[in-house]
């Protein structure tokens, strides 16, 4: 911007008048300056000579006269010239000292070239002017040239205002210039005499407080939080960026509040409200008061921030306590239970964690394991059980809580005192609702009477078997259970392929024996018989059984004819050695037998009673040859 007077219209003698007012009134002339520059120009006429005009003499034809007045002339024209002179150098001299004093920048520019003619002190400190002797030098970067070519639109005008973008030296940074220009004369040269006023300490401060501003705008806006401003009659002066966004439209809605500014102190309140997603919102909004610099209250800043998600979180939260709290009550009745259930069971009941720790129990699981309830709780199993039993125990337990079945096992243990004790074992997954470890739940009861029953009628059902394959009187096999050895003989070797030798065995005139010596002597001998034919036999397989009366049946499985030959022999030489007296035998003076030796390797067409009649034949050949010896029939010979 710039502004401007047209160059008013002066006659030579004026100009003139007014030079030599500006020369001799320096004060006059600064005053007028002082008056000017900070607001403008106003029309100044420079300096300026005017030519004086000279009388010319008329003489009479006197050349001494005429040179004498050319000479007069010319003494005169110099002596004027000196003295115009000697004024303007006067004149610049007051110029230089009253600008010197000047406490803005001022600079003297010639105005046909750009020179500098002048610059005072703040002038090269502003502008970092170089003075070198008389002369004064642009700084770098500024020349004549550029200076004279910047000044050029002002040429026709007695001064002017304008504010120009310099760069300042001492940071680099553009800033403005105020500059006014007023056209003197200086050292005979019309000049620009420039002011600048760099405004250089407002500047820098209002560039500061823009900084600020704008760094306080880029903080606001960056906040989730909704904020505004009020003045102190409630008027709504500022929002952020969140804020707009968030109440776009109704903003009313966003600044209602009850507490006004003459509430005077901070608060607080929540506001259930809808975000322009649609979703409900609650938002807790503080209301501060802000105080000028003398304290008194200038508007408020309320600060919003959705706490929307803090609510529902405490109110899951509160939910979750109470949850807790009913299980908690939950819990502890069923604890009261279970210690209700514990101590009124006789059986033993205990629950243990996953790591085989007692976490529960009664007195007489406790009991059963030589402890007392209290002293057991806490311990692991591995405490208290014998390794071997500890193994059994914990193979059920991997099984109860890895499969989460329930498994029934019989447990047998020695009290203190020596009782023994049958337990059926119980055991069962469970899971602790409060902390989520599994473990095991052992009920065991005492079937001690239960097992003892099942022990009596074992052993009773044993005798029984026993009875009913065993002769009472001789105690071998009786003939049921040498006809069903017989079968499985028969059928086995019918596979294996394998020779099955039967020796009949009847002993000789017993009639007689039984007649004379009575039939409980008849018995006795029955018994010692036996036991010297259970002698005779080797075999873990062969069998000897009574089979019927007076006669014995020797079962040989995988013998040969040969092989029953040879145990018929042992059997008469043992009953010979046994020499059991039968005074009444025909043939001999003690018990003697008849042997019928058969052989058969099984067919699957035949029947085992073949083998049978074949001994039996036998047999009947040994009675026939005089008794007490041994007669064999193979297949061959039944032929
Ligand atoms: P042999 O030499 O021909 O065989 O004549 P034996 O008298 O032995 O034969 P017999 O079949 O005629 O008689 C068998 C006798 O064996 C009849 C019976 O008195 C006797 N006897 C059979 N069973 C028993 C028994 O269980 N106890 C007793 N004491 N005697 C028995
Ligand atoms: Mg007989
Ligand atoms: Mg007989």
């Amino acid at each position: 911007m710039h502004t401007s007077c047209q160059e008013r219209s002066v006659s030579p003698l004026s100009l003139t008048m007014l030079t030599l007012l500006a020369r001799c009134g320096g004060c006059q002339l600064w005053g007028f300056i002082g008056r000017l520059a900070p607001t403008g120009l106003a029309v100044f006429a420079p300096t300026s000579y005017a030519s004086s005009s000279s009388h010319w003499f008329q003489a009479d034809n006197s050349a001494l006269l005429f040179s004498l007045l050319i000479l007069v002339l010319a003494i005169g024209g110099g002596l004027l010239a000196l003295l115009l002179h000697h004024l303007e150098a006067g004149s610049f001299r007051r110029l230089h000292g009253q600008l010197t004093l000047m406490p803005i920048a001022v600079a003297v520019v010639r105005k046909k070239d750009g020179h500098l003619v002048y610059g005072n002190k703040p002038c090269r400190q502003l502008l970092g002017v170089r003075k070198l002797n008389d002369r004064y030098l642009y700084p770098d970067g500024l020349c004549d040239q550029m200076v004279c070519d910047r000044l050029r639109p002002f040429a026709g005008l007695k001064s002017f205002k304008e504010v120009n973008e310099a760069r300042f030296q001492c940071n680099d940074t553009l800033i403005p210039l105020l500059i006014s220009g007023l056209s003197i004369r200086c050292q005979w040269q019309s000049c620009w005499l420039l002011f600048i006023d760099s405004s250089r300490s407002n500047h820098g401060e209002k560039v500061k407080m823009e900084n600020e501003q704008r760094i306080f705008h880029q903080v606001l806006n960056s906040l989730s939080e909704l904020v505004y401003f009020k003045d102190k009659s409630g008027v709504l002066i500022g929002t952020n960026k969140a804020f707009d966004r968030f109440w776009r439209g109704r903003v009313d809605e966003g600044i209602a509040e009850e507490l006004g500014i003459g509430s005077l102190s901070n608060s607080a309140f929540h506001t259930w409200t809808t975000a322009p997603d649609g979703s409900s919102r609650l938002l807790e909004t503080n209301c501060n008061l802000l105080l000028g610099d003398s304290g008194e209250a200038i508007g408020t800043l309320s600060i919003s921030h959705d706490v929307t998600d803090w609510h529902e979180m405490q109110e899951v939260l509160k939910s979750e306590i109470e949850k807790r709290e009913v299980t908690e009550q939950e819990l502890a009745q069923r604890n009261t239970l279970l210690d209700t259930i514990l101590s009124a069971s006789r059986d033993p009941i205990a629950l243990y964690n996953e790591h085989g720790v007692y976490v529960g129990c009664n007195e007489p699981f406790a009991r059963s394991l030589g402890y007392t309830q209290q002293s057991l709780l806490g311990k692991s199993s591995a405490d208290v059980l014998e390794p071997d039993k500890l193994a059994l125990f914990r193979q059920t337990d991997q099984q109860v809580i890895q499969q989460g079945i329930s498994v029934k096992t019989d447990d047998y243990v020695i009290l203190e005192d020596g009782t023994p004790i049958w337990y059926e074992v119980l055991k069962s997954p469970y899971r602790d609702p409060t902390d989520g470890t599994t473990g095991v739940l052992m009920m065991a009861r005492d079937v001690t009477e239960r097992k003892m029953a099942e022990q009596q009628l074992a052993d009773a059902i044993m005798e029984l078997q026993e009875l009913s394959f065993i002769d009472s009187l001789t105690k071998v096999a009786n003939r049921r259970s040498f006809d069903e050895q017989l079968r499985k003989m028969w059928y086995s070797h019918i596979r294996e392929k394998n020779p099955l030798t039967l020796i009949l065995c009847d002993i000789d005139y017993f009639k007689a024996f039984n007649d004379n010596y009575g039939h409980q002597q008849g018995d006795f001998a029955l018994r010692e018989v036996a036991k010297v034919l259970r002698s005779v036999v080797k075999r873990e397989t062969d069998e000897v059984a009574r089979y019927g009366g007076e006669e014995f049946a020797f079962l040989l499985p995988n013998t040969s004819l040969d092989g029953g030959e040879v145990v018929a022999t042992a059997i008469h030489q043992a009953l010979a050695e046994k020499g059991l007296t039968h005074r009444y035998s025909d043939i001999a003076t003690t018990l003697t037998v008849s042997l019928g030796v058969a052989t058969l390797i099984p067919q699957p067409s035949q029947d085992y009673g073949e083998l049978v009649e074949l001994a039996d034949v036998a047999l009947y050949k040994a009675k026939a040859a005089g008794r007490n010896c041994t007669m064999t029939m193979s297949e061959k010979e039944a032929g």
